[in-house]
């Protein structure tokens, strides 16, 4: 409790500080900063106070506090207190305005961390949920395993905003993340997640929704580059497929140099990964009643050519996508017959 008196007079100081270094302050909570800085602290009841060793003197027992609220560290063991700023000052050893500096390019989101932990919290959620697991069952997805490997997930709704809180996490942080909403609500209801990677960062979460409405969605900012395509590069020949559960079903029969682009618009990076060696890509879009997957299919295959990428397009049944396929029945064999059948 001694804490919580400590802050007092530091906070008086704050008062003084400029426009700008509260805009930092706001953009950058203390905490985030922290946990970006590996700094580990376990809340103290259910208030706003975080505790941990002290990142600014060697020590055992625990007596840095952080009060996220007022956005302030105290440590007991040292005595040093102050903002985000004066903490910089402290463990850098850098000036105010050079703190200021440094600040100011650190403050870019910390996407990371937070995108890191809703996957983790959406994957402990699956088996919780049976609606969800019925729901890879009939988009054909059986192998635990496989379901695993692809850190599949379930969103319940109205459960991450305390999860996230707990640790920690400031709610405007959260907000502009987009893992909130405008309401303060988790943005993700009732749907299967899938975790978007790059470089082992989660970079976006794909929710696809378990009831009819808004099928798809995205957190906002990039869908990042092709869906795994840190193992899948090294084939010399791509399928390139449009969803997730296509992905995951071609996986699960054996046709691991499949990549997902996430819908049939690529992404510049998504192209110039296609391109980065020479490789024929089996561009396998959907065969929708208008016609929109084969058309996106058909300009891909232009642009691809034109980079020297041999492509093929493979035509699935009328009215179906590789997911379709393989939960309507086609297995491994039809679908490598479609394969060789491809046109370029
Ligand atoms: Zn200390």
């Amino acid at each position: 409790m001694l804490a919580v008196f400590s802050y007092v007079g530091i906070q008086r100081e704050n008062c003084a500080v400029g426009e700008d270094v509260k805009k930092l302050k706001q953009r950058l909570p203390l905490l985030d900063y922290l946990r970006q800085q590996s700094w580990t602290a376990r809340p103290i009841a259910l208030g706003p106070e975080f505790v941990g060793l002290c990142p600014l003197h060697p020590e055992t027992r625990p007596s840095f506090y952080v009060n996220a609220r007022k956005n302030l560290f105290y440590c007991h063991g040292c005595g040093q207190g102050g903002d985000l700023i004066r903490f910089v000052q402290l463990s850098r050893h850098l000036s105010f305005r050079q703190s200021l500096a440094y600040l100011d390019q650190q403050s870019a989101l910390p996407t990371d961390s937070v995108l890191e932990q809703a996957a983790t919290f959406y994957q402990q959620q699956l088996d919780r949920y049976p609606e969800a697991l019925r729901y890879l069952q009939q988009r054909g997805l059986r192998d635990p395993a496989l379901i695993k490997e692809l850190r599949i997930g379930y969103a319940p709704g109205g459960s991450l905003r305390r999860h996230l809180a707990a640790q920690g996490y400031s709610f405007d942080l959260l907000q502009r993340l987009g893992v909130l909403n405008s309401q303060g609500h988790d943005a993700f209801y009732r749907r299967v997640i899938f975790p978007c990677c790059q470089g082992g960062r989660v970079v976006n979460l794909y929710g696809r929704s378990i009831a009819a409405a808004f099928a798809h969605r995205f957190l906002p900012g990039s869908k990042g580059g092709l869906f795994a395509w840190e193992s899948v590069r090294q084939f010399f020949t791509v399928i390139l497929v449009e969803g997730l559960f296509d992905l995951a079903v071609l996986w699960q029969v054996g046709f691991r140099h499949a990549t997902c682009s996430l819908g049939t618009h690529l992404n510049v990076e998504q192209f110039q990964q296609l391109c980065d060696r020479p490789r024929t890509v089996y561009l396998t879009f959907d065969v929708d009643a208008n016609g929109s997957g084969q058309q996106a299919s058909q300009q891909l295959a232009q642009r691809l050519c034109a980079q020297g990428i041999a492509t093929r397009r493979v035509l699935l049944p009328n009215g179906h996508d590789p997911n379709s396929f393989f939960v309507q029945g086609g297995d491994a064999g039809q679908f490598q017959a479609l394969l060789e059948a491809a046109q370029s």
